[in-house]
């Protein structure tokens, strides 16, 4: 349940049906309450061939899944092909976050989205991916406007989702429903950074399907 006020969202010029493009469940939990909430047609989709290894990546597509279905909201889980993603990214192994890697990864997510929804009649499309304050959104933005842009009658869908106080109840809807708290963003050269990171800063490596938000056992958060 969302308890936060926001004015009701309206899909911009016209259009009807939306496909939101999912990254994880904290980052998608209080935009779909307010989608829901506005009446707004939607699907949630989750493609994000990025996210390594397959354990982590089973952990967050299956808690998105899980939150959807007690909203009754449609979800479409799209398919993991990690190669397309190495095959695209080869040679930027050392790029650093939102670098040159990243507009691939999005570009990437973004043109699958829009040709599921030209495919399945939806006319928008969007993504959760910007609510996260670590991510570029300028960068998001010209990624998501560029898939939208091959196709005729689909645009996408610029909210930023920061606002009406999103990026805090970002965290407490993902508290809420202690979900899992993802700690890089996804690829493997993102956990091999972080982790770098963390070493130097004399921080344990990441462990794989160990931290949860959680109100009650705070404990079993280190961030
Ligand atoms: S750091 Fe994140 S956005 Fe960038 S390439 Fe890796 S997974 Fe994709």
């Amino acid at each position: 349940m969302n308890n936060n006020k926001f004015n009701p969202l309206e899909l911009p010029s016209g259009k009807k049906r939306l496909l939101l493009h999912s990254c994880c469940a904290p980052c998608s939990g209080d935009i779909m309450y307010k989608l829901k909430e506005s009446n707004i047609d939607f699907t949630v989709y989750f493609y994000n061939p990025n996210i390594h290894p397959h354990e982590e990546y089973v952990l967050r597509k299956e808690e998105n899944k899980v939150f959807a279905k007690k909203n009754n909201i449609p979800f479409i889980d799209a398919d993991y092909d990690p190669r397309n993603w190495f095959t695209l990214t080869k040679g930027m192994e050392m790029e650093p976050e939102r670098g040159k890697r990243c507009s691939v990864c999005f570009d990437m997510r973004f043109i699958k989205t829009a040709e599921y929804a030209i495919d399945h009649g939806f006319d928008a499309i969007s993504s959760t991916l910007g609510i996260s304050r670590w991510k570029d959104m300028e960068q998001i933005n010209k990624s998501g406007d560029y898939a939208a842009s091959k196709f005729t009658n689909l645009i996408y869908w610029k909210y930023n989702w920061r606002k009406e106080n999103g990026s805090h109840r970002m965290i407490e809807v993902s508290k809420q429903e202690k979900f899992y708290m993802q700690e890089y963003c996804g690829c493997v050269y993102s956990l091999r950074d972080t982790n770098e990171w963390r070493v130097k800063n004399n921080r344990s490596k990441i462990e794989i399907g160990k931290n949860y938000y959680s109100y009650l056992d705070k404990k079993t958060t280190n961030n």
